[in-house]
């Protein structure tokens, strides 16, 4: 198994430092972010909202600020707003239940039975102010130790229905590439294990990440997949498109997640744009989810009605490979359901009553309900069966 020799069980580096090695020169103060946004005003608030969750962004992904206040998408994802200190009796710092109920080793979770998400590091190249774990991030005392990463490797192995690694965060690729590469090596090397993914959002806030040298080390433990997270057409930038095209041209496929966020993408036409734009760079659109119900992010979040709009938009404008699923995490980790528009009325005549795109009534015949005999048992020779002497005659 390649890199499955490295012998030693994690390479040395301090966490903290390890975090910030790709990106020593983001913004993490809102003073400095008021001398790099003319006419920001920096208030009371905005710092009592960065200290409870950090700040931080790359230069590249401020630079895709064009309006210095909320309105603008980019900044409303990365720029503290007092709207995360609104208190929700009714929700917890993890009302996915993802650290508690399913988590048998910590940063490890293990919520479907054929795949684990491993929390690799709390550091990330920008501070997405959405994000579900926000309570975590950027906060280096919970950086997982090299034991807890060993513990996360030890699990999977002991548990063979285990068939997918999400290598999680925090940003996974803020780890440096030996450290990454050492991790991707070792859970490749679990015979059970069939694919390993990365989630990460450096496609979208440090594109310069992905370089050679990172997507050949991924190659070398194929099959792996990528999930990042465009939330908005304006960072679809030539950076950011060279950056997917890297990894595809190495054989890593990419897909999206987007996170549904009340003022960034919440109107159809948007959401139809971002999702054009992704298959002009050939990522996939692959999920579009409810924001999160975890403190900090209220004022990010959406009815679900809306999401069922933008949905039911996206079908009519766009062909099926444009279209994400609409999903939804249930709280007290019930997971992730999907949900969309019902085009189903009912049955009528044993014929299925429906409404189309256009929304237009239509109607399908339904196939026989008879199925008892199920489907033809296989053959026990799987080599293709010699042709009949007398062929049966053709039905009807
Ligand atoms: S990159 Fe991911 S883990 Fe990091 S802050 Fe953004 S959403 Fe959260």
């Amino acid at each position: 198994m390649p890199g499955s020799a490295n012998p030693s069980p994690h390479p040395a580096g301090g966490a903290e430092a390890d975090g910030y090695r790709h990106m020593p020169e983001r913004i993490t103060s809102l003073d400095e972010l008021a001398r790099r946004l003319p006419g920001l005003v920096v208030t009371d608030d905005m710092r009592r909202t960065a200290r409870r969750y950090p700040f931080a962004v790359t230069p590249y992904y401020l630079s895709l600020i064009e309006v210095p206040d909320p309105s603008d998408p980019i900044f409303r994802q990365c720029v503290p707003d007092p709207g995360e200190l609104i208190e929700n009796p009714e929700l917890s710092a993890d009302e996915l239940g993802e650290f508690t109920r399913y988590s048998p080793v910590p940063g490890l979770i293990h919520r479907y039975p054929d795949r684990v998400v491993c929390m690799t590091t709390v550091f990330c190249p920008t501070y997405c102010r959405h994000c579900t774990r926000k309570r975590l991030v950027g906060k280096p005392a919970g950086e997982p130790t090299s034991a807890v990463l060993d513990a996360h490797v030890d699990y999977v192995r002991s548990h063979p229905g285990i068939k997918d690694v999400i290598l999680s965060g925090g940003d996974p690729l803020t780890l440096p590439d030996e450290r990454l590469e050492h991790l991707l090596a070792r859970f490749r090397d679990i015979p059970s294990v069939d694919i390993l993914r990365v989630g990460t959002r450096a496609p979208v806030t440090l594109p310069s990440r992905i370089d050679d040298a990172l997507c050949a080390t991924l190659e070398k433990y194929h099959p792996v997949w990528l999930n990042t997270q465009f939330n908005h057409p304006r960072e679809l930038t030539p950076q950011a498109a060279t950056a997917c095209d890297r990894l595809l041209r190495h054989g890593v496929p990419v897909s999206n997640q987007t996170v549904l966020l009340r003022g960034v993408n919440d109107a159809p036409e948007t959401m139809e744009a971002l999702c054009r734009g992704l298959l002009r760079v050939r990522v996939r659109p692959y999920y579009l989810f409810q924001c999160d119900p975890v403190a900090g992010v209220e004022h990010f979040r959406t009815p679900v009605a809306r999401g069922v709009r933008i949905l039911e938009h996206l079908q009519r404008a766009l062909g099926g490979l444009g279209v994400p699923r609409l999903a939804a995490d249930a709280v007290r980790a019930g997971g992730k359901v999907p949900i969309g528009p019902s085009y189903v009325l009912g049955h009528k005549n044993g014929r299925l009553v429906m409404r189309n795109a256009d929304g237009e009534t239509v109607t399908y015949p339904d196939g026989p309900s008879d199925c008892s005999a199920g489907p033809a048992a296989p053959s026990r020779d799987p080599r293709p069966a010699a042709p009949r002497r007398n062929p049966p005659s053709p039905p009807g």
